[in-house]
């Protein structure tokens, strides 16, 4: 009956509001360290790689004046990138209210940022991002990294979040990001034991609670990293389902590759390989641990272009 079904829906929103929760809750609690207690890190070398990998795609498609939207800001830690980018404006959300406001201290603590900038924390999966942007702000790019597949959870916020990108993306606009290979994961499950639900090493693991199908929307799993990420459902992005829904909001899919392709194609370019050694991915006394470079091998990145008659 209607009844029901408005039930059913009232307390699935209710539902789609606590993961949310959850997830902003994950970030937020998660501690702001600074430069001297990373480099304690168990997986500083795969930080420093996964740094190294989104200073390589800013530093491809950024260009100097532009105006950013970076959507899942977290705690700013792209503002550096971004400023050697030479970009004219920056716009940054997160649903986590804290982060938000440790990106924006951080922005503030730069000295003379080459760029102004915004600080919104906002839900980028439920709300339009109309709520905190003026409509008339145009970007020319919109970057998302590490943050899209919390969208996956149901099509209609996978729906708001391409609005977000595409709505003020101007025709010709870049949009980059980062995110788990949904491809890599479930072969990777696969190819194990019948009855396997969990994948990983001594630094990650990804858990499901089945296996039989995974829908488009709403696969979830359950991510660790170690040091960096506790526990937090996550849902897998099925890169098909992804660039036909992209498609409908104008968005052509022109660059998807796993990172140690990137790696394989980057580190031939002798800026972006000193940068390696700038950003201390190699070092004389360590580099990635073959457990790191397998993690590192979880994440794919991705570049559409807003097409021109849209
Ligand atoms: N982009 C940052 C980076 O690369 O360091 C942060 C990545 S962190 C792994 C994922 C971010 O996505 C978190 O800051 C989280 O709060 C944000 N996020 C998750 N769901 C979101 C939503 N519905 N709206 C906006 N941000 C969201």
């Amino acid at each position: 009956t209607t009844t029901t079904k408005r039930k059913h829906s009232h307390s699935d929103s209710q539902a789609h509001k606590r993961v949310a929760a959850q997830v902003a809750d994950h970030y937020n609690a998660r501690p702001d360290v600074g430069v001297e207690k990373r480099k304690e890190s168990s997986i500083y070398h795969l930080k420093s790689f996964n740094n190294w990998l989104k200073s390589v795609l800013i530093s491809r498609y950024a260009r100097h004046g532009f105006n950013v939207l970076d959507i899942g800001v977290g705690k700013g830690g792209d503002l550096l990138k971004w400023s050697k980018a030479r970009i004219g404006n920056f716009v940054g959300c997160d649903i986590a209210s804290v982060s938000v406001e440790q990106a924006r201290g951080r922005y503030q603590s730069m000295r003379k940022p080459p760029f102004t900038a915004q600080f919104h924390a906002l839900d980028c999966y439920s709300e339009p991002i109309s709520n905190v942007v003026s409509a008339d702000q145009v970007f020319d790019m919109v970057s998302m990294q590490f943050c899209l597949h919390y969208s996956f959870e149901t099509e209609t916020k996978a729906r708001m979040m391409l609005h977000n990108v595409s709505s003020q993306l101007r025709p010709g606009g870049i949009f980059i990001g980062t995110i788990p290979d949904a491809y890599w994961i479930v072969k990777k499950l696969k190819s194990g034991p019948s009855d396997l639900l969990e994948i990983g090493n001594s630094i990650y693991s990804i858990r499901f609670e089945r296996r039989d199908a995974f829908e488009k929307f709403g696969a979830k799993y359950w991510f660790h990293l170690e040091d960096a990420i506790d526990d937090c459902p996550e849902y897998l992005v099925h890169m098909p389902t992804f660039q036909k829904l992209a498609d409908e909001y104008g968005l052509e899919l022109v660059y998807n590759k796993k990172f140690h392709q990137v790696y394989e194609e980057a580190s031939k370019e002798p800026e972006l390989k000193d940068l390696l050694y700038r950003m201390n991915v190699i070092q004389d006394n360590g580099h990635l641990s073959e457990d790191e470079w397998e993690a590192a091998n979880i994440y794919l990145a991705f570049v559409f272009r807003k097409k021109e008659n849209k």
